[in-house]
């Protein structure tokens, strides 16, 4: 049931010029929820309503199960498309009832009238709503619309979901809940599903595949663990979730594919090099720019020896001032400046430091990200 997508060098700049989507390639497998992910403007939405039909591609081709729907020539209408997409803004019909938005998304397939009612009523049912049938849309909370709007997309039973940022206009606690029933609910009808939003934790929790788009162009996908323990560019691991970024001067490299690199004040330490960073880049004596993950960074214990004898006392690479500190229930996020310009946020430990308090931290090869330096601008 489930339909796998092929999207080949597709282009698409709107009339007037601009260019929202620029050679983006990606194949789909079957029943896989791909999460597309980027800042706002970078062409999310475009690539969605290309997929869905609504916008015609430039250049490129689409494939949805085994049919080219767009390309140069072809352009397969909407509802031609077998596709169900659940929107920001829910796009209920305000005159009809909870129960008969559900059933208008069987209309096409000529059932009698009662049946679809039936249906419609044990699919509000599945998404939490039955009780609350007869409701218009006016008279639904955000998250009860934005179930009836899952329900009509679900009943629809087609080979392809596509969602843009179902969750944003739902507040944060509703927001986590819907995510988990969007994922299971989803899940469970088999289809493949496209989802795209801005928040990375969102994308990170929903997704089998996550597509990253910059400025128009997909830069990485990859599985969520992929892209957050290999990161390809800096944007990607800054639009990823970073504790900080520090500059240092390449002193080795080494073949297990991490670097030895220095900090302008501090030990030495290892960091991954980039994903296929060729010869001839980050030659030892070179800057470089190290992202750091969150997970890449931990307060020292007290009492700690370097195991590998290119850190400090205690096993520290960094020392520095802590200047918040967050209890976040499993434990305590810091802020940590490390100099005058350099901030390192949510550095987590089981025990809190205090404010103001000189700290050493130390970093694991496998948070932290080596890039060219040039890169640091992109
Ligand atoms: P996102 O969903 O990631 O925020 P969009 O796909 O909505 O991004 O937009 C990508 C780019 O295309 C933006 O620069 C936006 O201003 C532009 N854009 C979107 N829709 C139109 C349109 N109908 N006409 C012209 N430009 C558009
Ligand atoms: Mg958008």
């Amino acid at each position: 049931m489930a339909d796998p997508i092929t999207i080949e060098n597709l282009g698409k700049t709107y009339p007037g010029g601009n260019e929202a989507l620029r050679d983006v390639s990606l194949a789909v497998d079957p029943g896989t929820f791909l999460v597309l992910l980027g800042p706002s403007g970078s062409g999310k939405t475009t690539l969605l309503r290309s997929l869905a039909g609504i916008e015609r591609i430039t250049s490129g081709r689409i494939t949805i199960g085994s049919r080219t729907v767009a390309d140069g020539k072809i352009h397969v209408p909407p509802d031609q498309r077998d596709l169900s997409m659940v929107f920001q803004d829910y796009a209920l019909w305000p005159h009809l009832s909870a129960r008969d938005n559900v059933a208008f998304a069987l209309r096409r397939r000529h059932l009698p009238r009662a049946e679809c009612r039936t249906r419609a009523q044990e699919m509000l049912g599945r998404v939490g709503l039955g009780a609350l049938a007869d409701r218009y849309p006016n008279e639904l909370s955000g998250g009860e619309q934005q179930r009836v709007a899952l329900a009509r997309a679900l009943i629809a039973d087609t080979g392809l979901i596509l969602c843009d940022e179902p969750l944003s206009n739902l507040d944060a606690d509703l927001r986590e809940r819907m995510r988990v029933e969007i994922s299971a609910l989803v899940r469970e009808a088999a289809a493949t599903t496209v989802y795209i939003t801005h928040d990375q934790a969102e994308a990170f929790a929903l997704a089998d595949q996550v597509g990253v788009l910059e400025h128009g162009r997909l830069v990485q996908a990859g599985t969520p663990e992929e892209i957050y323990t290999r990161p390809a560019t800096p944007f990607v691991a800054r639009f990823t979730g970073l504790a900080g970024e520090l500059r240092v001067r390449v002193r080795d490299r080494l073949a297990d594919g991490t670097m030895l690199v220095e900090p302008p004040s501090g030990h030495a330490f290892h960091a991954r090099a980039p994903l296929g960073h060729r010869d001839g880049t980050l030659l030892a004596g070179e800057g470089a720019l190290v992202m750091i993950r969150p997970t890449g960074v931990r307060l020292c214990p007290n009492g700690s020896n370097g195991s590998d004898g290119s850190s400090g006392p205690n096993g520290q690479h960094l020392s520095g001032r802590v200047t918040d500190v967050a209890f976040r229930g499993r434990g305590y996020e810091h802020a940590i400046d490390v100099s005058d310009s350099i901030r390192l946020t949510g550095v987590f430990a089981d025990v809190k430091a205090t404010r103001g308090e000189t700290v050493g931290l130390r970093l694991d090869p496998a948070g932290c990200h080596v890039f060219p330096a040039e890169e640091q601008n992109r």
